[in-house]
């Protein structure tokens, strides 16, 4: 009898595949090792063993495999139950989830393409076919895996590649390089035994017979009244003196040397003793253990800076204790050097970090520890896709800042939810899950009140520092009575200058990236379009030139409009780079420093920002979304909103629960430690209900209300939704294709149906763009709904005009 298996391929196929194994091959094989198969037309995949079999498939010959490529199994049981529950529920293939789960170094094939690693010098090391690989990258730049079957002169390829790869001689071409190597920055304190200001005239005295190392003691007091950590080359120019008059009071154990920045994530050995808890945060450290017992989950609502990370600390170490895995997910964007520095002083030896932003090798590494259940992988703290790591143990999930967008993939598919899916996987494992947030989602709470998930509040924060006073600037009045100087009204001005003055920190945050989202011509009012989208472009005063966000699309700033040729060309609207410089007229003196998405580009670039600003280098802080996250500065009095309107105004039915949530949060990062802060929202609306719940912090009026309107609308929670997208580069062809998915859906769902429409922008990359949502009542059946538009979709594609449209499906498309 021939031996089968059933693959998955990691591309969107509606069934798995099956090959053919020899007798040998069979014995050896298991479920979730990887093989390499041929796919097409002479296309070459690493497809994931699903199946192994003795039934051969109906319809086609099955093909041969090339080879194993793992001695042991890389993907788990539980993993596969998982990515089938993803594929299920977010109506996408297993080939897409196995794509998305696994590293890309995993998943080799023809079209993969491989460069020279620059440095690379160990030739002496590499076996005669390594070398012929390595040599012919010395000729061309990169070369598809395709190009390397013909220079070897075999298909068996990927393990001579993987070898490769080991060595460090290539990498796999998406890898982006880092740029930034943060350097450590030295600082220099006193030792605690000399850091009270009643011992310096001892110290003093102590130092009466060296002149030099005296003159650095006062250079070090004078410094210090600025209140900011000091670089020891500071100290060195300030005092005029040499490194090794500083080196010899070191050695005396007055000064001792300290760093700011810390670069890759390595356990250095020390560790720290996990803080005690306060009284409230026993209390609810207590509750939460309680809700365990019954729930699977449990919400911890806990106002910005109550400590809820000195919870979840707990729960870890009670885990850890216990012998499970812990998988810390949080925000793609908070992953920030500061959360890692804490998580690392308690749990270093036991802490892993997992980041799409890491290389390629140290993705690999991770995810060989958490297989390998090493101790070094107990802790795993990463964005969204470490939840597909290959944990054999997970004891506890904690979702930090739950209500975050960034949880959600949009695209490519799978379309997840982590926050969802990392529910599912706890139970898979039998294991529980924190949700986290000082706001928590609509559809969260929710589930709380519900009685779905626990619910554990803290709503004081730590040292009972009050939250922050909140006031509405109406800009309104203040350009009519004349009191704005460009974006500031006097009334920010004023507060900025008081915190200035008392050496505290400023955040200031605007909703855009850029100078202006536009330029306009002020004699036609037309302004530049992107040639690919149907977007405006958007200057960018760094470089003068126009970009589009959607496309990358990018042109020089041009001269006169492109419409009527007059050189009146006016830049429309603000964002981030604008605010700083105005900010540097308005404060010559003070130190601005900027974070978008423009200025963090590379892996280390936000904890370069980070790090200037905690060392306090940088006094004000101009940025986008990105500062509303989990970010804690002891020193930071004044946040400043610039603009609350554009997010009120989204088109989008979260846009008030969202813009509750961005102001709370950025709030949040005032007056964290001692002194109470202050928080400025300059709005034209002073009197929109969710700015007056935001000044009073008033969640639950504020979930009533949206609730309210979901409930009258046909939103989350009460209605599923689900999306539909098309795109063609055909204008006429995508609006049919719409037109004849929006009569059958709607002979299906009837008026649940919203659609054919065409979103705001409606062209992105040349393709024309059209969306259908399909809304489900609670009552009716979530399965039998998909399997109507699985239909539905299955029909459209029938359609020989039809077949090209791109048809995405987005289940909970919020
Ligand atoms: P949240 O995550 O709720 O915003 P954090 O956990 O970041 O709050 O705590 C805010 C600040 O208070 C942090 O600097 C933290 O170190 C400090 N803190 C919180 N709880 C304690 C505690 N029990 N002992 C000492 N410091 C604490
Ligand atoms: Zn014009
Ligand atoms: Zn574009």
């Amino acid at each position: 009898m021939d031996n089968f298996i059933d693959v998955i391929l990691p591309i969107p196929l509606q069934k798995l595949f099956t090959y053919k194994i020899t007798k040998a091959e069979a014995s050896f094989l298991k479920n979730g090792m990887r093989v390499a198969v041929e796919f097409g037309k002479s296309k070459i995949y690493t497809a994931l063993v699903y199946k192994i079999h003795q039934i051969p498939p109906i319809g086609y010959e099955a093909k041969e495999i090339y080879q194993i490529l793992d001695d042991i199994p890389v993907v788990n049981k539980i993993q596969i139950n998982h990515w089938e529950w993803i594929s299920s529920y977010y109506m996408c293939s297993l080939g897409e989830v196995y794509r998305a789960a696994l590293p890309s170094a995993f998943l080799l094939e023809s079209e993969t393409e491989v460069q020279l690693v620059k440095d690379f010098t160990n030739e002496e090391g590499l076996s005669n076919e390594e070398f012929l690989i390595f040599e012919a990258l010395q000729h061309q730049s990169q070369l598809s895996i395709q190009q390397i079957v013909e220079i070897i002169g075999k298909k068996t390829v990927f393990p001579i590649i993987k070898t490769l790869i080991d060595k460090n001689a290539i990498v796999v071409k998406e890898q982006i390089y880092e740029q930034y190597k943060p350097k450590l920055e030295k600082y220099v304190r006193l030792t605690e035994e000399w850091n009270a200001s009643e011992k310096l005239s001892e110290l003093m005295d102590s130092l009466s017979r060296a002149k030099k190392q005296r003159a650095i003691i006062l250079t070090f007091f004078q410094l210090q009244s600025a209140k900011k950590p000091i670089k020891i080359t500071q100290l060195q120019e300030d005092s005029n003196s040499s490194s090794a008059v500083i080196k010899s009071l070191i050695d005396k154990g007055i000064f001792e040397i300290y760093f700011i920045q810390t670069d890759r994530i390595s356990f250095d050995g020390k560790s720290g003793k996990i803080k005690e808890l306060t009284s409230h945060q026993e209390e609810a450290f207590i509750a939460i253990k309680e809700n365990f017992k019954t729930k699977q989950t449990v919400l911890l609502k806990g106002v910005t800076s109550s400590g809820k990370t000195e919870v979840y600390v707990k729960l870890i170490k009670k885990i850890i204790d216990e012998g499970k895995q812990v998988l810390y997910l949080l925000p793609e964007i908070a992953l920030t050097t500061q959360l890692i520095d804490r998580l690392q002083l308690y749990f270093g030896e036991y802490l892993s970090v997992f980041h799409s932003k890491y290389s390629m090798n140290e993705r690999v590494e991770v995810w060989n520890n958490v297989l390998e259940n090493k101790q070094k992988a107990q802790l795993i703290l990463g964005a969204r896709s470490s939840m597909f790591l290959p944990f054999s143990n997970l004891g506890l999930i904690i979702v930090d800042e739950e209500h975050e967008p960034s949880f959600k993939q949009y695209d490519p598919a799978p379309r997840y939810h982590a926050r969802d899916s990392a529910i599912v996987l706890a139970k898979q494992h039998n294991a529980k899950v924190i949700l986290g947030s000082a706001t928590p989602s609509i559809e969260t709470f929710y589930n709380a009140q519900q009685g779905k998930y626990g619910l554990v509040e803290l709503n004081r924060r730590f040292g009972n520092v009050l939250l922050p006073e909140i006031e509405l600037v109406d800009v309104k009045e203040k350009y009519r009575k004349k009191r704005m100087t460009g974006h500031f009204s006097d009334r920010l001005l004023e507060m900025i200058t008081e915190a200035l003055d008392n050496k505290e920190q400023v955040i200031l945050f605007q909703n855009r990236r850029g100078f202006a989202p536009v330029v306009e011509c002020e004699t036609c009012g037309v302004s530049p379009q992107c040639p690919n989208c149907d977007v405006s472009l958007t200057y960018h005063n760094y470089r003068k030139e126009l970009r589009c966000h959607y496309c990358g699309h990018r042109q020089a700033m041009p001269h006169n409009c492109g419409a009527c040729g007059s050189a009146n060309l006016n830049t429309k609207g603000f964002g981030t780079e604008q605010i700083e410089i105005e900010l540097l007229e308005l404060f010559p003196k003070a130190k601005v420093g900027r974070m978008d998405l423009d200025t963090t580009r590379g892996k280390y670039s936000y904890q370069k920002i980070l790090g200037q600003f905690q060392s306090q280098e940088i006094d004000i802080l101009v940025g986008t979304q990105m500062l509303s996250k989990g970010l804690d500065f002891a020193n930071v009095s004044l946040v400043g909103i610039m603009n609350a309107d554009n997010m009120l105004n989204f088109p989008d039915f979260r846009a008030h629960e969202r813009s509750y949530q961005l102001m709370v949060q950025v709030s949040g990062r005032a007056g964290r430690a001692s002194k109470r802060g202050k928080v400025a929202v300059q709005t034209y609306n002073p009197n929109h209900q969710i700015l007056q719940q935001v000044s009073t912090t008033a969640f639950e009026e504020m979930y009533k209300e949206q609730l309210e309107e979901r409930w009258q609308y046909h939103y989350p929670p009460f209605y599923r939704i689900i999306k539909i997208t098309l795109r063609h580069k055909d204008f006429n062809r995508v609006e049919e294709g719409a037109i004849w998915l929006g009569k059958s859906l709607i002979s299906i769902f009837k008026h649940d149906i919203l659609g054919p429409s065409t979103p705001g922008i409606s062209k992105i990359r040349n393709y024309y763009i059209r969306t259908l949502i399909v809304k489900i009542p609670q009552k009716q059946s979530l399965a039998v709904s998909k399997k109507q538009i699985q239909r539905v979709k299955n029909a459209f594609q029938a359609i020989n005009e039809f077949r090209s449209i791109r048809f995405n499906i987005d289940v909970d498309n919020y």
